[in-house]
């Protein structure tokens, strides 16, 4: 019987996952198939309900509900727990087990990012959301000794610190207000940043003005495209890396759970251009470029009928959150 995974978020159409998971199966004739249901909030705990039946494999979670499955689910790995978040959904029977793959694909990220330079210690974080939480907790696993977080909402910024707290008690973890004069100082004293903001995800704006951004860095954009504020950094002289990595080794590492198989990357990364290529999105939201007209998702398999309805404002608040 064709074993299903899904992919659960709102929205969840147009995903550059699906096209890389089904590729993945495929290539290693896994009968598999990878499905993208798109359920609002009040949809979700019937969704995740859904998932423990034997006809699925698994599932991955995203916007906007990383953080609220958690409760839905019967147990976190410690990436998980550290992070407060949830990615990916695995089965033991009719047990969910809750996985943020978002850690490992960010540490895959840092690790092309650096190169074979010696691992910095100063690192700035700017936002403080889901993926925030996945590069603070990778930066703390790495060793970093210094880690500035700057969030349009302090507070936010203030909690992500807090949560980390015990984690990071043997470094300097900081909240800092958003304010130009203090993330241009704190810039001079930094090797590492990282936009985890959505700012440049639907327009093509930046979170920081030109000029601040030193030249001598090494500059990360969780975003999967070649964004204003990586053009910039690279202008300026700083090595730049956009979101691709990241989406590449979450999904492996979640494919890899599901079916206790390596992952095939090559052939991930492969079918990620060609989705990319014809215009599909990523789930967290990346733009992919200019959406051709009538253009059909190419593995987006239906959603059951009478699950897919989602009212104005919840759109409103996806969209808010995503960018
Ligand atoms: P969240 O919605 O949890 O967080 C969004 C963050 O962006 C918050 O820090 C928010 O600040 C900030 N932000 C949004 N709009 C503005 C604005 N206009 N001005 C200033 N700050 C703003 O989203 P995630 O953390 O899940 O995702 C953040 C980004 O990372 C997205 O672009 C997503 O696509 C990307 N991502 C990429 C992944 C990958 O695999 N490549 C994995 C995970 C995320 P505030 O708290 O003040 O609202």
């Amino acid at each position: 019987m064709t074993k299903r995974v899904v992919l659960i978020g709102h929205p969840v159409a147009h995903s550059l996952s699906g096209a890389m998971q089904q590729a993945a199966f495929d290539a290693l004739g896994i009968d598999a198939r990878y499905e993208q249901w798109d359920r609002t909030t009040l949809q979700l705990a019937d969704a995740v309900t859904e998932v423990r039946d034997d006809a699925f494999l698994g599932a991955n979670i995203t916007i906007p509900h990383k953080e609220r499955v958690v409760p839905l689910i019967d147990r976190s790995t410690e990436d998980a727990l550290a992070t407060g978040a949830v990615n990916t959904l695995t089965r033991e029977g009719r047990r969910l087990v809750g996985h943020n793959t978002d850690v490992p694909g960010f540490a895959a990220a840092l690790d092309r990012l650096v190169g074979r330079q010696k691992m910095p210690r100063q690192a700035v974080v700017l936002g403080a959301g889901g993926g925030a939480r996945a590069v603070v907790f990778g930066l703390i696993r790495q060793g970093f000794q210094r880690v500035i977080v700057f969030n349009r909402h302090l507070h936010r910024a203030e909690g992500l610190v807090r949560f980390f707290g015990r984690s990071a008690a043997h470094m300097e973890l900081k909240a800092l207000p958003w304010h130009e004069s203090i993330i241009e100082s704190e810039l001079t004293k930094t090797r590492v940043l990282i936009n985890a903001t959505s700012i440049g995800l639907t327009a093509d704006e930046s979170p920081l003005p030109a000029g601040v951004i030193p030249g001598d860095l090494l500059v990360l954009d969780l975003i999967y495209n070649r964004t204003r504020f990586l053009r910039d950094a690279e202008g300026a002289g700083s090595s730049v890396l956009d979101g691709e990595t990241m989406l590449l080794h979450q999904g492996a590492a979640a494919f890899s759970l599901w079916t206790g198989q390596p992952a095939p990357l090559e052939v991930m990364a492969s079918a990620l251009a060609d989705a990319r290529a014809r215009g599909l999105r990523s789930a967290e939201g990346e733009p992919a470029g200019e959406e051709p007209a009538g253009q059909e998702p190419a593995v987006a398999a239906a959603a059951p009928a009478g699950q897919t309805e989602s009212t104005p404002a919840d759109e409103e608040a996806a969209a808010t959150r995503a960018g």
